[in-house]
């Protein structure tokens, strides 16, 4: 706390402060960090501030590589992504602005076309008179000749415009995919997983259709990435998301909930059958050996252990998450490698 109101009386100092605290907190010097730093002592991202207090009381003091790349993925990335798509969307509301204003524009135009075309028809001159007879056709092509140009000049001007916006919204879409996505894993990101989550207990509700919530954590991980360094790690933590992606259905909605933790909503899947893809998941990955890609050196295997909770009525997404995480909690003090699901919750060891 002192920090951050120090930050508002020295903001000048701001960037020297920041390489001091990285230093002081053990973090690695690439820019990601400097920004993930910058953003926290001056203020400016309270939530990130306060994730960032969590991780240096619960890690004393130490702030590593993998904090970094969280809390740059959670809240910086996430915040850039959001306000890139609101200029884009600016920017297609904009394009549809300009496209009406063309079309308004063509149907004046072609307005006053059909009103001078009407206008002549009635002063038709007399078969007899030939000069003005070929005056009056002469302006008819004049007119006419206008119009084709005017037409033309419109077409291409409204097919320019369809085009950009049809760019426009493709970028929408991109970026907005991209805002819900794990760049690392590809998979799900929290946000996206809490909105599904949302929409699932909606639908239970609505519909008494049941769902399953499955949370999992690699074992000793920590001691992996000491072993073997945070990159391979990150090698891992792609594995386990491929693995699960390939065990579940479409309609499973696969997330990395944080760092090494995975959470997936199991659509139409009570208890038996959330324990059931949950223990797929597991024994999938107990059969793949990891092989350092560099050095073909054997990291032997990565084993992750898993809670499992099922929607009840009255739920909400926190009671669904913290009956999952009690359970996978159990499961770590079990021994890890293993599924519980809420119903096997020892009651007298649930934490509060
Ligand atoms: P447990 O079996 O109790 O879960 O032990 P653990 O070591 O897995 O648990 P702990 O919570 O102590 O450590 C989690 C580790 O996960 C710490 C951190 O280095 C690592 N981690 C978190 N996010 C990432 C990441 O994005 N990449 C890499 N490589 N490691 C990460
Ligand atoms: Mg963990
Ligand atoms: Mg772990």
């Amino acid at each position: 706390m002192s920090e951050q109101t120090q930050s508002s009386q020295y903001t000048s100092d701001l960037p020297e402060r920041v390489v001091v605290a990285m230093r002081q907190h053990g973090s690695p010097g690439y820019p990601r960090a400097f920004e993930v730093w910058y953003a926290h002592l001056s203020g400016e991202m309270p939530a990130l501030s306060m994730a960032m207090g969590a991780i240096i009381t619960g890690s004393e003091g130490q702030v590593g590589a993998a904090d970094i790349d969280n809390l740059y993925d959670r809240f910086i990335s996430t915040e850039r992504l959001a306000r890139q798509a609101e200029r884009t969307s600016l920017q297609v509301l904009g394009e549809i602005d300009s496209l009406m204003s063309l079309v308004d524009r063509a149907l004046d135009s072609s307005e006053r076309y059909h009103g001078r075309l009407s206008a002549m028809s009635d002063e038709v001159p007399p078969m007899t008179d030939r000069q003005r007879l070929r005056e009056w056709v002469e302006a008819l092509v004049m007119s006419t000749r206008e119009e084709v140009v005017r037409k033309t000049q419109l077409e291409s001007q409204l097919k320019d415009s369809s085009n950009e916006i049809r760019h426009l919204r493709e970028a929408l879409e991109t970026t907005r995919a991209e805002a819900l996505t794990d760049p690392l894993t590809g998979l799900a990101n929290r946000r996206h997983f809490e909105e599904m989550l949302q929409k699932s207990i909606d639908q239970a509700t609505l519909q008494r259709e049941p769902f399953a919530l499955v949370m999992a954590d690699i074992d000793f991980f920590k001691t992996f990435n000491d072993a073997h360094g945070h990159l391979t790690g990150d090698q891992v933590l792609r594995l386990v998301a491929r693995t699960m992606k390939d065990k579940f259905k479409e309609k499973a909605v696969i997330s990395r909930f944080g760092g090494e933790e995975f959470a997936i909503i199991l659509p139409e899947a009570d208890i038996v059958a959330g324990k059931f893809g949950a223990e797929t998941v597991r024994q999938a990955l107990l059969t793949r050996e990891l092989i350092k890609r560099s050095t073909n050196e054997n990291l032997g295997r990565i084993t992750i252990s898993l809670g499992v909770s099922a929607y009840r009525r009255g739920d909400t997404a926190g009671s669904l998450v913290d009956r999952a995480d009690q359970a996978l909690m159990q499961a770590k003090r079990d021994g890890r490698n293993r599924t519980i699901t809420e119903e096997a919750l020892d009651t007298t060891s649930r934490v509060a």
